[in-house]
Parts: structure tokens; C-alpha cells; sequence
């Protein structure tokens, strides 16, 4: 097998990783077996567009027995794997070409986590130093690794981050019965956490004025780009949603929990799918849109002021799938509607569904200026009416007088007056 076609095996691989963007799901990673590389690139979120990743395993060889992993030892799979430069030297040639400007690197488990961990540093040691590559490189952390391992990867790094996989141990060992949730993933988390605040800290010493850095931390992949320099670091952490009977209550409350404990930047959630081959090939799929909804709340309570004892669930403990999170708030508290869109706050136009943070943004600029007449005007600033209507009054007038809905979704049919 030759170093591209190891390649293309090992990012059909790395399924599970996500970061996100848009990738192949399993299902189609396995009906394009064929799929050039290429293809398969990984389109990660950036400011303003997408940033093109190499997202791959370094070896599809693994000691533990998860479940749902199509490279779990159990596995019937050949085995596939880089040594450190050979993978930098691929990545560079890739680079080169034009084809990704970022890495993004994870593996299976060789022999135990330090292990692991060190052929992964290296490889992102070797681009940093033998290549001078300056750009992205998100490595993923071994759960078990050693502090030492972790500062390691952190010195040639700008993302790193540890899968949790499943909300508590409870759930977890229903997917990945070798791993310890308590023992393995809460302190890796921890020390994650540390490394990052203490790099973070240097870095803010020793380039950044803090009064320059704005709105938060530099150090959410949204501000990266080419020119970044490895000192920025942020974190992160995965869950599989689907896989083991958790709820959305459950992964959104171990999702708070760990922003406040472990100053994470973004909680990813990867929507369940069997593979074959493995012990859960025969499980269902996990629908896309429960891991949409997983995202609108996450999104709620990280920039809308939400807290997760408001959001709606269902008796079991799931939000309701039929419509988003912020539309199923409203329409349980309809006394705090509608709202005078040129007085209310800040945090009640954050309220209202179809605005988003930076429309309210707009919408505040707007009326210092006495730019707001019509509905027009607020369609212009990014106001999605046929959502927002019945909930807001402009100049004391109900906007659904002026705006009709014209073709409502089914399910999200709005009924206020
Ligand atoms: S540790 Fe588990 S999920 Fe990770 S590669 Fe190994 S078997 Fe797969």
C-alpha cells in the first residue's frame, strides 16, 4: 500500500472526529470506498468561510474495544499507519499543492496514551521545526495522557482536545467499556485545562496588550488563520450523541459543566452512526437534526444568555426536534411578548427567535441612528420576520399586521394572536 492510498484508509477513518464543518458520514465513507482523497477533505468552520483540513488518523491501530469504532481491536480491519515524518512530509505535500492549510490529527491507542501522544507531538514537532509550517495544527489528546505529554503537544499545537464521548461513566461504558470516565477523561480534561489557561497567560504576557484582545480569548479557531502562530491555544471536547441512551438534558448539563470547569472554547456533538464490522453495527442511526438541536442550545446558553433550567424537554429529558430550542422557549413564556424592538434590551431582543447576536447588534446601531421605520428596515438588518413577527411590536404596532406569513413551515406554524 502506498503512502496516498494509507492516507485516503485513514481519513475514511477519522469519521467521528469533527470540528465543525461538513464531512463524510460514515455511510458515505463506506459507499465511496473508491472516493479520492481529495474529496474527503474536511471543510472546518472559519470566520467568513471554511478552512480546508487534513483531518486522518496516524495509525488505525488500537489497544481499547469501543463499541461503535470501525478500529477498535476486535475489528476485523487492516491496519494502517504513518511514523511522524512520513505523515508531515504527506501533510506537506498536500499543503503545498494547495489542497488544506490545516491539520487536524487523532489515532488510535499503540501500547498506552504517552505513547500515543508522543508520535502525535512529534508529528506536529517535525512540521513546526523541519518544515517551518506556521498554520493550523488540532491535535487530539490520548485520554490517560500525562501532564507532561499534554504541555508537549500544546508547545506545536493550536487546538487540542480530548473526546469525552458520552456525558457521564454510566454512559460512557456503555459505548467504551474499557475507558473510565471519572478515571481517564475528567482528569485529562483537567489537565488540558491548565496547560491551556497557563499558555494563554505567556502568550498575553508576552504579545498581547489585553485591552487588544477584544471580545474573549484569540484563541478560538474562528480567529485563526494562516498567519497564526502556535503560543495560541484552545480547547475542546467531543461527544457521540446517540450511542448510549443518554439524553440531551444529560449531554447539555455535562456541557455546562465542563465550560465552567474546564474553560473549554466549543463542545462538538457527532451524531451516531453503526458501522459495520462493529459490536453496534446493528444499532440505529442517530438523526442529524437531534444533533442540530444539540448545537441551538449549546448556542443558547453560551451567547444568548440562556441557562440550561430554561430550555425546554420533553419528559425523557430530549428537546423537541419539530422546532429549535429558542422557538420552543417562546412559546412557553408568551407574557414576556412581543417585544418593542426600539426599546427592549439587549438581552430580550436576544430572546426573540429569528434575530440572531449580531443582528441585535445591527438592530441597537440602527435605533441610535432612528433607522427604524418599517418592517423592511428590519429584514435589511438580518431580522428573519416570517419567525420573528409575532413577536415584536415596532413603535407600538404588531409586526404581523404589516408582514403576513406567508408560507409557514408545518411544524413551526405560530399562533400569538
Ligand atoms: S480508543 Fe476507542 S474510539 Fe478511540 S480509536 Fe480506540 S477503539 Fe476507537
Amino acid at each position: 500500500m502506498d503512502a496516498y492510498e494509507k492516507l485516503r484508509v485513514l481519513v475514511s477513518e477519522a469519521v467521528f472526529e469533527c470540528e465543525g464543518g461538513k464531512s463524510l458520514s460514515a455511510r458515505e465513507v463506506q459507499q465511496n470506498k473508491e472516493q479520492r482523497l481529495w474529496e474527503s477533505i474536511y471543510h472546518a468552520k472559519v470566520a467568513g468561510g471554511t478552512m480546508p483540513l487534513l483531518k486522518t488518523l496516524l495509525t488505525s491501530a488500537c489497544i481499547k474495544n469501543c463499541r461503535y469504532c470501525p478500529i477498535a481491536a476486535y475489528c476485523d480491519h487492516k491496519v494502517v499507519s504513518f511514523k511522524p515524518d512520513e505523515m508531515a512530509q504527506m501533510f506537506m505535500a498536500m499543503h503545498k499543492a494547495g489542497l488544506v492549510k490545516g491539520l487536524f490529527l487523532s489515532s488510535g491507542i499503540v501500547r498506552d496514551p504517552d505513547t500515543t501522544q508522543e508520535l502525535l507531538n512529534d508529528t506536529a514537532k517535525i512540521l513546526r521545526t523541519r518544515y517551518g509550517f506556521r498554520g493550523y495544527i488540532h491535535l487530539k489528546i490520548m485520554p490517560g495522557a500525562s501532564l507532561e505529554a499534554i504541555v508537549e503537544a500544546s508547545r506545536w499545537s493550536n487546538r487540542i482536545s480530548v473526546n469525552a464521548e458520552a456525558p457521564n461513566e454510566h454512559r460512557l461504558t456503555k459505548i467504551a467499556p474499557e475507558k473510565s470516565f471519572q478515571g481517564e477523561i475528567l482528569p485529562t480534561l483537567k489537565s488540558i485545562s491548565e496547560v491551556v489557561m497557563q499558555k494563554r497567560l505567556k502568550f498575553l504576557e508576552r504579545i498581547a496588550p489585553i485591552q487588544r484582545i477584544g471580545k474573549g480569548w484569540l484563541a478560538d479557531l474562528e480567529e485563526v488563520n494562516e498567519a497564526t502562530i502556535p503560543p495560541i491555544l484552545s480547547s475542546t471536547t467531543q461527544f457521540v450523541v446517540g450511542a448510549a441512551g443518554e439524553t440531551d438534558r444529560e449531554l447539555l448539563q455535562t456541557a455546562v459543566d465542563f465550560y465552567r470547569r474546564f474553560n473549554l472554547g466549543r463542545v462538538y456533538f457527532s451524531a451516531f452512526q453503526p458501522i459495520c464490522g462493529t459490536l453496534m453495527e446493528n444499532a440505529p442511526a442517530e438523526k442529524p437534526v437531534r444533533e442540530r438541536r444539540l448545537y441551538q442550545a449549546d448556542f443558547l446558553m453560551r451567547l444568548y444568555g440562556f441557562d440550561l433550567n430554561e430550555l425546554i424537554f420533553d419528559e425523557r429529558g430530549n428537546l423537541p426536534q419539530d422546532i429549535d430550542p429558542k422557538l420552543a422557549w417562546a412559546l412557553q413564556n408568551l407574557e414576556r411578548f412581543p417585544v418593542e424592538i426600539t426599546k427592549a434590551e439587549r438581552e430580550e431582543l436576544l430572546r426573540v427567535p429569528g434575530i440572531g447576536t449580531e443582528t441585535v447588534d445591527r438592530i441597537i446601531k440602527a435605533r441610535k441612528e432612528g433607522a427604524l421605520i418599517n418592517a423592511e428596515d428590519l429584514q435589511r438588518l438580518g431580522v428573519r420576520l416570517k419567525r420573528a413577527a409575532p413577536f415584536l411590536t415596532l413603535n407600538g404596532k404588531l409586526l404581523t399586521k404589516e408582514f403576513s406569513v406567508k408560507e409557514p413551515e408545518p411544524t413551526e406554524q405560530l399562533h400569538l394572536l
